[in-house]
């Protein structure tokens, strides 16, 4: 059987131009990089094209079973491709820190890829680089500030701006700066983010323009005064230089399946500590060239899922057609407690007790209004029984599954999904799209609406400091703002070792970490990090480049 990296690097890349053209791009709205990548940028005409529908693949609670959810999102695409309907993905934009640590690349899998596969998962058309280096300008450039006098009075206590890298490195995460005596700054103490985690990344995905990118980046609070204002990069005088470094980085990439099905590839977030999906601006070029357009939310429904719905969708200006919930048998045996290297012996009862988890996110999903089909990702081991399983199980709860094979067999692996979710997305006009929250909510209202119908938990636990916090940012003016939690990707609570459908449990958020330029107040749970560390057997230590070129090893 051939590895995914084998199957990329074999495949018939068409050139970009071709693409383009498929797509009805005009000459002055792409831009080439390289031979199968390009930057897009709609001209205004284009931009207004009527939209087309939006299906939103999600999944289950992840778990080292491995979910698919790329895998099924470009295999779905395909499928819709294949029976002629106009189709594009929308995928984020892989982390290299994940790519070296413990996930590997991001780009689906089998035959249902994206590529350049090597390409996309490393340095692609150097988004991610420009966004360390804005990250980093804009760190020096405090630094200095506090260096030449500090007129901003800013507390070197109370920064909040840390350092930034595309790379999972534990050591970063506290550090101490500005040593070496007077002439090397004023010693602090600092840290490092993965640059998926800064809020640049997050005002990326989220800039309709570079207007409105500036105007976000001018509202970061950079950290607070001795006196405890507030201090942003509009103080500071930088939002015109971090925006230019961003001038390129802000246009969607595209790229294009194994089946030439066009991708628009763009920023890449993290949905369990960030908003976890691609740019606003590549889903809606996206709706705006094609008939149907397929994204995906990072992790599972809880995440990804809830932070597209009542985050993403509003500021796009449109909600999914259809929700498509990624599970596989094998994870879901997990959810009912079976070990990991039993997942090829059949086992209907771990998978019957492991169900409950797909019943909490296909009823959370529900709740929304939007029709829900379940995709199940056939790995090879599946029985039919514990297929058969898993779809009367969905029907039990109202809602059709799919089997697909899209790893075996691309997009002729899920010809009867495609067909379930063109059907569901002509429901999708006769229902109303219910918000979860209303924008105006308080931030402790917002979030008991996703531990309760989300997590299917009974309450938030406020910490001291994270009560103190709202009463501060009240005085701010922060406190109605969109939250966007930030909580383990393994469970529904906040505690990644409770797998399955947990009952009777709180969520206790521990802090929250403001983000004025994005418009977001992020609320830390439990233990998550912002600065992944690498496992003891890092995906790097498997991947190698042999003479002519020829990658191995990249998953
Ligand atoms: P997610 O988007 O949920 O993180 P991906 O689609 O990136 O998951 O898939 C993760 C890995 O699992 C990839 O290496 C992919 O090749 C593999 N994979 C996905 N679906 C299958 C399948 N049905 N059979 C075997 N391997 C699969």
């Amino acid at each position: 059987m051939k590895t995914d990296i084998e199957i990329a690097q074999s495949a018939d890349v068409w050139p970009i131009e071709k693409i383009a053209s498929q797509v009805g791009l005009k000459p002055e709205e792409w831009e080439p990089y390289g031979r199968d990548k390009a930057k897009v940028q709609l001209s205004e005409q284009s931009q207004e094209n009527k939209l087309g529908k939006l299906i939103l693949v999600t999944s289950i609670n992840p778990t080292p079973a491995g979910e698919g959810k790329s895998t099924v999102t470009v295999g779905l695409a395909d499928a819709l491709m294949h029976q002629k309907h106009k189709t594009m993905v929308a995928l984020r934009e892989p982390s290299l820190g994940p790519v070296m640590g413990l996930k590997g690349g991001a780009t689906g899998g089998g035959y249902s890829q994206v590529v350049p596969m090597a390409d996309i998962n490393m340095h692609f058309t150097g988004d991610f680089h420009a966004l360390t280096s804005a990250h980093n300008t804009l760190a020096a450039l405090i630094d200095n500030s506090l260096y030449q006098g500090n007129p901003l009075n800013l507390d070197p206590r109370r920064i909040l701006w840390k350092r930034a890298l595309d790379v999972n490195d534990r050591a970063l995460r506290h550090v101490t700066i500005g040593l070496g005596g007077p002439t090397s700054g004023v010693p602090r103490e600092d840290g490092f983010d993965i640059t998926v985690a800064s809020e640049l990344m997050a005002i990326l995905t989220l800039s309709r323009d570079l207007t409105d990118m500036k105007q976000r980046i001018s509202k970061i609070v950079i950290g607070y005064t001795y006196d405890k204002n507030p201090v942003t990069v509009a103080d500071l005088g930088v939002a015109g230089a971090i925006t230019t470094l961003l001038k390129d980085a802000i246009k969607p990439n595209l790229v294009q399946t194994l089946a030439h099905t066009p991708a628009l590839i763009h920023g890449g977030p993290f949905a369990n500590i960030a908003q976890g999906t691609n740019s606003i601006l590549a889903t809606k070029t996206a709706l705006q060239l094609s008939d149907y357009v397929v994204t995906e939310a990072g992790f599972g429904a809880d995440l990804g899922g809830e932070k597209f719905l009542d985050f993403k969708a509003p500021l796009l200006g449109k909600v999914p057609d259809t929700i498509v919930i990624v599970a596989t048998v094998r994870a879901l045996k997990m959810h009912g407690g079976e070990d990991k290297q039993n997942l090829k012996t059949p086992n209907l009862s771990a998978l019957k007790l492991g169900l409950v988890n797909l019943g909490q996110h296909i009823k959370s999903m529900k709740r929304y209004g939007v029709p829900v089909v379940v995709a199940i990702n056939q790995f090879t081991h599946d029985t039919k029984e514990e297929l058969a399983l898993v779809n009367d199980y969905a029907k039990s709860l109202g809602v059709e599954a799919y089997v697909a094979d899209v790893w075996g067999q691309g997009g002729l692996g899920a010809q009867d999904l495609a067909t379930g979710v063109v059907q569901a997305t002509e429901q999708a006009e006769s229902q109303n799209f219910q918000p979860l929250y209303q924008p105006e909510d308080e931030a402790i209202v917002k979030i008991n609406h996703i531990v309760q119908e989300i997590y299917g938990g009974d309450k938030a636990v406020l910490s001291g400091k994270a009560e103190k916090q709202l009463a501060t940012f009240k005085k701010y003016g922060w406190d109605k703002l969109p939250i966007i939690m930030a909580k383990t990707q393994n469970s529904l609570t906040d505690d990644s070792k409770r797998i399955g459908a947990p009952k009777n449990f709180d969520i206790h958020i521990r802090e929250f970490i403001p983000k004025l330029g994005a418009g977001f107040l992020v609320a830390l749970t439990g233990s998550i990090l912002t600065m992944p560390g690498l496992p003891k057997h890092p995906a790097a230590l498997d991947i190698d480049i042999a003479s002519d070129g020829q990658i191995t090893g990249l998953n």
